[in-house]
C-alpha cells in the first residue's frame, strides 16, 4: 500500500525527518507515537503534500506510484484520506455542495461517471442518522462555526463517503468526548475490509482500544526509533516516553 523510504523533510527550513522509512501493508493499522513537536504532523502533512513542508529526498511509493509526483488532489484521488489536527473552515461553500464535488471529483479521476444525485443524498442521509450527526452541518458553509466535535464528525462523512485505501488521523481524538471517540472508531472500523490501510497519530490509547493497531511505532530524533504491536502502547501509557528512553 504505502512504502516510504529515507525521507527527509523539512519544516520552515528545518530539517524534521531524516531518512524515515516506514512499510504499510494492505489491510494493516498502524499508529505513530511521540513527544510533543518530534514530527509527527509533518509525516502527514509530507503524504498529503501540504505546502507547509517540503521533501528534499527520499520516496514515497503508494499503491505502486511514485506518490512524489501527485499534488494534494491527485493524492485524494488515488486514494488517500487525510484528517487533519485542525479542519479547515472552507468560507461560502455549502458542505454538501462541497460533499458531492470531491465524490465527484475522485469518480472522475478514476473514470467514472458522476454519482446519482438521489443516491448520494441517500448515503448521506443515512450516515448522518447512523452517526448522530446534527444534519445542519450539511447544510451549512464547511466547517464554518463549527464546533470542535462537528469538525470531526465532518471529516468522518467525508471519509465515509470517499471511502479512501489509505486513511491518515492526525490526533483526531484530542478534544472528542467518548462518544465522538467511539462514533470515530466505527466509522473508521466499518471501512476496514482487510485491504484499506490505517496510519493514526494519537497520544490516547482510548481510540487504539477502539481500533486496534498492528503496530505501534515510535518516532524520535526524525526516525522510527522502536516499533512493536499494541504492548507498546500500553507500556507508554504506563510509563511515558522518558520511561521508555524515548522522550
Ligand atoms: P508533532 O505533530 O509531532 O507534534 P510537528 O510535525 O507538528 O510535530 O512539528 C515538528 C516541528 O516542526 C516542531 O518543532 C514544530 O514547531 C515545527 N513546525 C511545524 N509546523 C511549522 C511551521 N508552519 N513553521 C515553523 N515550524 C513549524
Ligand atoms: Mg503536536
Ligand atoms: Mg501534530
Amino acid at each position: 500500500m504505502l512504502k516510504i523510504e529515507n525521507l527527509n523533510v523539512s519544516i520552515a527550513n528545518k530539517h524534521i525527518l531524516k531518512d524515515f522509512n516506514l512499510e504499510i501493508k494492505e489491510g494493516e493499522v498502524h499508529v505513530l507515537m511521540g513527544t510533543n513537536g518530534v514530527g509527527k504532523s509533518t509525516l502527514v502533512k509530507a503524504l498529503s503534500d501540504h505546502y507547509d513542508c517540503e521533501v528534499s529526498s527520499g520516496r514515497i511509493d503508494f499503491k505502486g506510484k511514485n506518490l512524489l509526483k501527485l499534488d494534494a488532489s491527485e493524492r485524494a484521488n488515488e486514494g488517500i484520506f487525510m484528517s487533519f489536527q485542525n479542519p479547515v473552515e472552507v468560507e461560502g461553500v455549502n458542505n454538501m455542495y462541497f460533499l458531492k464535488t470531491a465524490v465527484n471529483e475522485k469518480r472522475a479521476y478514476n473514470k467514472e461517471e458522476d454519482v446519482n444525485s438521489a443516491h448520494f443524498l441517500k448515503e448521506v442521509k443515512s450516515i448522518i442518522k447512523e452517526y448522530n450527526i446534527n444534519d445542519e452541518i450539511i447544510k451549512r458553509n464547511v466547517n464554518e462555526g463549527f464546533s470542535g466535535g462537528e469538525k470531526k464528525k465532518n471529516e468522518m462523512l467525508q471519509m465515509l463517503l470517499l471511502k479512501p485505501d489509505l486513511i491518515l488521523l492526525d490526533e483526531i481524538d484530542s478534544g472528542l468526548d467518548i462518544d465522538a471517540i467511539k462514533l470515530v472508531a466505527k466509522a473508521v472500523n466499518s471501512l476496514l475490509d482487510g485491504k484499506r490501510s490505517v496510519l493514526m497519530i494519537t497520544h490516547y490509547d482510548r481510540l487504539l482500544e477502539l481500533i486496534k493497531p498492528d503496530y505501534v511505532h515510535i518516532l524520535k530524533d526524525g526516525k522510527i526509533s522502536k516499533s512493536g504491536d499494541y504492548s507498546l502502547a500500553l507500556k507508554l501509557q504506563e510509563k511515558g516516553f522518558e520511561g521508555l528512553g524515548e522522550g
